[in-house]
C-alpha cells in the first residue's frame, strides 16, 4: 500500500508528489494520458515560476518576457491603456515542457509516476483508499491502495465527483490558438470585449503569437474567439479548449482525500491562472498532511486558505471591473495606467499601501 495515490501529473500533483517523496513518503502518482498533454493553457506566468523548476530547465522553458499590458474596452484598434513595470512583470513558457519538467521532479524524488492511466473509481474506505485504473492498451482495470489520495486531476475532477466534494462555484471556458509568426514583443494584449471576462494577444518569442478568450458558460466562445482574430486579421492554427474553475468550493478535503490545484478551484479569479496557486497548495499539501494521521487534513484545509483566501477574494473584487460600463471602464483605466508596482498573483499588492500612494 502507497502512502500516497495522486490522481493527475499536472503542476499541481506533480509538485506534490515530488514534495512527498522527498519527504519519504512512497507516492503513486497516475496520468491518464502523456504528461502535459493536450496543451489546454497560456503558460503565462509570474517569475516565481523558477522556484518550482530546477535552473537547467529555464532554458528549455522560457519564451518570452513581459514587462506590462495593453488593456482596450474595445479591438486592436480602440485606445490602449497601458500598465507596464520597468522589469519585467511575467515571463510566457512552454508549458507542456513545464509539465514534463516537473513530472520528471517527481520521478528524481522517487515517486512512481505512471502514464497512460486513468482513473476510474475512487472508494474511501476506513483505513484506506482504493484506485480502480485502466491502463492505456490493456484489457479490463487494476486496482492500486493507499493511505490517501490526492485529487490533482484538474478543473473537472473525477476525485472530487466521487467523492462528493463541492463543485467550484463557476467553471469558464477558455479557448486559444496561435498565429506562427515570431514576437517578442514586451506587452500582452487585454481585451475588456467578452461578457465577464477578458481575451488576450500574448507574444511568445519564436513561438508565434497566441490570441486566447474566457467566458462563462452560455456565451458562444468559438464566435467570439473569430471576432478576436477577425479584428486582429489573423489565420491561427492548434485551436485548444479547456476550462477554468472560478471560486473554491467550502471544502476540498474528506476523511482521507484532498484536492490541490483546479480540482479545488485555486486560482485567480481575475485571469483564470492557476500554476502557481495549485503549486503553492501541493507544498502547503505535502509540508501539513502525513497520511497516518487523517487530523491532518484539516490543517492542510486551514493552511492553504490562510494563503490564498485573501487574493482569491481580492481578485474576485478586480473581476468586477470586467463587467462595468464602457464608460466607467474607460475612467478607471484612463486614472489608473502608467507605472504599476504590482505582483500579478497578488492582488493585495494592487490594494497596498504603497501602491495605492504612488497611484495618487
Ligand atoms: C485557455 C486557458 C489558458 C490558461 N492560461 C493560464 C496561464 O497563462 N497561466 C496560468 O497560471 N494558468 C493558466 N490556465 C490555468 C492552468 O492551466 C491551470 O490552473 C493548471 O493547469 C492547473 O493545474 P492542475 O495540476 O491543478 O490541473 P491540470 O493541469 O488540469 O492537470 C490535471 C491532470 O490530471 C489528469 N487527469 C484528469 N483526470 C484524470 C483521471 N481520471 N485519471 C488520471 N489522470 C487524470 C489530466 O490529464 C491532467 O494532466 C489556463 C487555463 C485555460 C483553460
Amino acid at each position: 500500500m502507497y502512502d500516497f495515490a495522486v490522481v493527475g501529473v499536472g503542476p499541481a500533483g506533480a509538485r506534490f508528489a515530488r514534495r512527498a517523496a522527498d519527504a519519504g513518503y512512497d507516492v503513486l502518482a497516475l496520468e491518464k494520458g502523456e504528461v502535459g498533454t493536450p496543451l489546454a493553457c497560456s503558460g503565462h506566468v509570474s517569475t516565481d515560476i523558477w522556484e518550482y523548476v530546477p535552473d537547467e530547465a529555464r532554458d528549455r522553458l522560457f519564451q518570452n518576457r513581459i514587462y506590462g499590458a495593453n488593456f482596450r474596452v474595445g479591438g486592436p484598434n480602440s485606445k490602449a491603456y497601458p500598465f507596464y513595470k520597468q522589469s519585467e512583470v511575467s515571463n510566457v513558457i512552454d508549458r507542456v515542457e513545464l509539465d514534463r519538467t516537473l513530472a520528471d521532479c517527481a520521478r528524481e524524488a522517487g515517486a512512481d509516476v505512471r502514464e497512460g492511466h486513468t482513473v476510474t473509481a475512487v472508494e474511501e474506505l476506513d483505513d484506506r483508499v482504493r484506485l480502480t485504473v485502466s491502463v492505456a492498451g490493456e484489457a479490463g482495470t487494476v486496482q492500486f491502495e493507499a493511505k490517501m489520495v490526492a485529487g490533482c486531476d484538474g478543473p473537472t475532477s473525477r476525485v472530487r465527483r466521487a467523492l462528493s466534494l463541492p463543485e467550484p462555484s463557476e467553471t469558464l471556458h477558455g479557448v486559444l490558438a496561435f498565429d506562427p509568426e515570431p514576437d517578442d514583443g514586451d506587452f500582452v494584449d487585454v481585451h475588456l470585449t467578452v461578457p465577464r471576462f477578458f481575451a488576450w494577444r500574448i507574444p511568445r518569442g519564436d513561438a508565434g503569437v497566441e490570441y486566447g478568450l474566457a467566458a462563462p458558460p452560455g456565451a458562444e466562445v468559438t464566435e467570439l474567439f473569430d471576432a478576436l482574430t477577425n479584428t486582429y486579421d489573423v489565420e491561427t492554427e492548434h485551436f485548444c479548449s479547456g476550462a477554468i474553475p472560478i471560486g473554491p468550493p467550502d471544502r476540498t478535503t474528506t476523511r482521507r482525500a484532498f484536492l490541490v490545484g483546479d480540482a479545488a478551484a485555486q486560482t485567480k479569479p481575475f485571469t483564470g491562472g492557476g500554476i502557481l496557486y495549485g503549486m503553492t497548495a501541493a507544498d502547503i499539501a505535502a509540508e501539513t498532511i502525513d497520511p497516518d494521521d487523517p487530523e491532518t487534513l484539516s490543517a492542510y484545509e486551514s493552511a492553504w486558505r490562510d494563503e490564498l483566501s485573501r487574493e482569491i477574494r481580492l481578485g474576485h473584487l478586480v473581476r468586477r471591473c470586467y463587467s462595468f460600463p464602457e464608460w466607467l471602464q474607460r475612467v478607471g483605466l484612463r486614472s489608473l495606467s502608467g507605472e504599476i508596482g504590482v505582483h500579478m498573483d497578488k492582488p493585495s499588492s494592487f490594494f497596498s499601501r504603497e501602491h495605492l500612494k504612488k497611484l495618487l
